[in-house]
């Protein structure tokens, strides 16, 4: 079957290059070549390798599932329209909300035109902003905060490394180019609750879930020891041991690495960082970096430094007054009446939490769900309207990488479909319906290219040329600014909220939502071995989590690499719209002071249902 599409899209030319744009730490450059999507060994930090999510991004130009004409929404289903009327049904729609027209995009393609370019069209129209908090905002903001910058180093810093510390991050399957320098590394230490992957690879530091601000001033304190300034009251906070759940005996271990090795480094990962303390832990683990002079040795997070990512996003405009958290969707967009709510980039009805209210609001006869998407997502399943789109091997865009300095240049290797648009050419066929006359809604791409890589000095047929360009280095962290004592009092240490926390990380081959219908696993949770004990759940038996949000019937697997008291759950399976979904458990409450996403401190129940329950 997919060689049919293969014929019905054509292939553009017999090699082209290309970067993974996806929502990864890597950004790999690829080249497509006989058939296959292989990596670029040319590539200073990618060398070739690529992980399994390439491939399947050559199943996805090819799946016969493929949206490939708009469809609209009828009495009797979904029907095929000409790509006219579809605009014109947009264009409509947009017109008749007077105003109360909703842009809901994230990261599904990170080119900084697709990414960026269509926000003109939403803010002229009066689209809020949209606050990108569920990934990295309550490190950054605190970083921000507490050194001025949230730059320390680039990934790739892990080669010249002697002792590693990966710190919340299960890098063999979000990193694979860091896991493989690590393990040149002669020192790894993991600090997470579960033995993941890339902590059964290393040294297992099984830190208990949110005990990491206390694991960081048990390291605090031993460096106050050893005679190092460290400006807090360390007589205030007690009991770290037992909070953290790590022995003095390792902490000496890791205090010994980092004061004896000429170049520790810290990987600081996304996952205890959506913990209900972890911004504050982000800021204060880059503080005991200061304290023993090696401020800069980690990784965080890079900004995309010399590029005028701002030319492509605003022109001339200026920033709407109102910004709506995407972490906080459906409480934002909850009772919603006469609005359009257009989705690109993203499919929030799989990845956001509380997606229950979110269905309700895109469900409401009153509300108009414009999709553009690869695919009949769970969010396109609610939609009234289809917009078909392209996929990213089929035009052109430029991609920086928050994990390098290398900012790449991605060719066509095949013919889109013949209705299916890129993000910026949608915008201007709806600029153009909507009859708007700026004419910052309707500059084309190597214009787009050419704007925001001036402040570089590099235009669009250099870049295309060259395949690829080093930015410049960002401003590094400064001085910092401590957190009061106070405050990170108020951060040491919170009851369990429920019988089991649920953490929802990253799988291995998808990327949240991405790529679940091309693999089509089955979803498992992870449950501690004694706990299925006491519970009486057995291997490969069904259990249902529920909380006072909503509840899963899912198969499980009894192991000893999550901890008593801790169930995980990889997310992103795809479902029907209708049927349960793990963000249907998940609480969209804020960190205090950073305002970043808290989506790994949620408390579930567990009981086994169907035979013998
Ligand atoms: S998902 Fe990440 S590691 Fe995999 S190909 Fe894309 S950038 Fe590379």
């Amino acid at each position: 079957m997919h060689s049919l599409f293969f014929k019905a899209f054509g292939i553009i030319c017999s090699m082209s290059y290309h970067v993974c744009p996806r929502d990864c730490f890597d950004t790999c450059g690829m080249l497509y070549e006989n058939g296959k999507l292989k990596g670029d060994k040319s590539h200073p930090f990618t060398s070739g390798l690529v992980c399994g999510k390439a491939s399947l991004s050559l199943r996805q130009v090819n799946d016969v599932n493929r949206v490939v004409k708009p469809m609209v929404r009828t009495a009797h289903g979904f029907e095929k329209i000409t790509l006219d009327l579809a605009l014109n049904i947009a264009a409509e729609q947009m017109n008749r909300s007077k105003g109360k027209v909703y842009r809901i995009d994230y990261s599904g393609h990170m080119g900084i035109l697709s990414r960026f370019f269509h926000q003109r069209l939403f803010r002229q129209l009066g689209a809020p902003e949209v606050t990108w908090d569920i990934c990295s905002t309550a490190g950054d903001n605190e970083l921000l905060d507490g050194f001025g910058s949230i730059y320390g180093s680039d990934i790739d810093e892990i080669r010249e490394s002697d002792f590693l510390i990966i710190w919340g991050a299960n890098i063999a399957y979000s990193s694979i180019h860091a896991f493989t320098w690590a393990r040149q590394v002669k020192n790894v230490f993991v600090i997470d609750p579960v033995q993941t992957d890339t902590a059964a690879a290393f040294n297992h530091v099984p830190v208990r879930p949110g005990g990491d601000v206390a694991l960081v001033l048990q390291l605090l304190m031993e460096m106050k020891k050893r005679g190092y300034e460290v400006p807090l009251d360390m007589s205030k906070f007690t009991n770290l041991e037992d909070i953290s759940g790590v022995s003095q005996e390792v902490v000496n271990l890791l205090c010994d690495g980092l004061l004896k090795s000429a170049n520790p480094f810290v990987f600081l990962g996304y996952g205890f960082q959506r913990q209900w303390n972890g911004g504050l832990c982000v800021r204060l683990i880059v503080s005991l970096l200061d304290v023993i002079g090696k401020r800069d040795h980690f990784y965080f997070d890079r900004p995309y430094y010399g590029i005028d990512v701002d030319y492509v996003r605003l022109g001339s405009q200026k920033p709407n007054n109102r910004s709506i958290s995407w972490t906080k969707l459906s409480e934002e967009l909850r009772g919603e009446h006469g609005a359009v709510f257009f989705v690109l980039n993203a499919n929030p009805l799989n990845t956001i939490p509380d997606r229950r209210t979110l269905i309700k609001a895109f469900k409401s006869e009153d509300n108009f769900v414009i999709v553009h998407d690869l695919f009949m997502t769970e969010t396109a399943q609610a939609a009234d309207l289809v917009f078909p789109a392209k996929h990213y091997l089929e035009f052109e865009d430029v991609i920086p990488s928050y994990g390098h300095k290398y900012l790449g240049f991605n060719e066509i290797a095949f013919s889109a479909p013949e209705n299916s648009m890129s993000n910026m050419e949608l915008s201007r066929a709806l600029s153009e319906k909507l009859g708007l006359k700026n004419k910052e809604l309707y500059e084309n791409d190597i214009q787009l290219i050419d704007g925001a890589l001036r402040p570089l000095n590099v235009s669009y047929d250099y870049l295309k040329e060259k395949k690829r360009i080093a930015l410049p280095e960002p401003p590094k962290v400064g001085h910092p600014n401590w957190p009061s004592d106070s405050r990170v009092l108020s951060n040491l240490n919170r009851e369990k909220e429920g019988s089991f926390l649920l953490l929802t990380p990253v799988a291995r081959l998808r990327l949240h939502s991405q790529y679940d219908n091309e693999i089509n696993a089955v979803p498992i949770l992870e449950i501690n071995v004694d706990d299925a004990a006491q519970l009486r759940i057995c291997d490969g038996e069904l259990a249902r989590i529920e909380n006072e949000r909503g509840s899963l019937d899912i198969a499980c697997k009894v192991t000893s690499r999550v901890p008593r008291g801790v169930l995980r759950l990889e997310h992103g399976f795809w479902t029907d719209i209708d049927a349960p979904n793990v963000n249907d458990l998940i609480d969209s409450t804020l960190q205090k002071g950073n305002m970043g996403s808290q989506l790994m401190w949620n408390f579930v129940d567990i009981r086994p249902v169907g035979k013998g329950a």
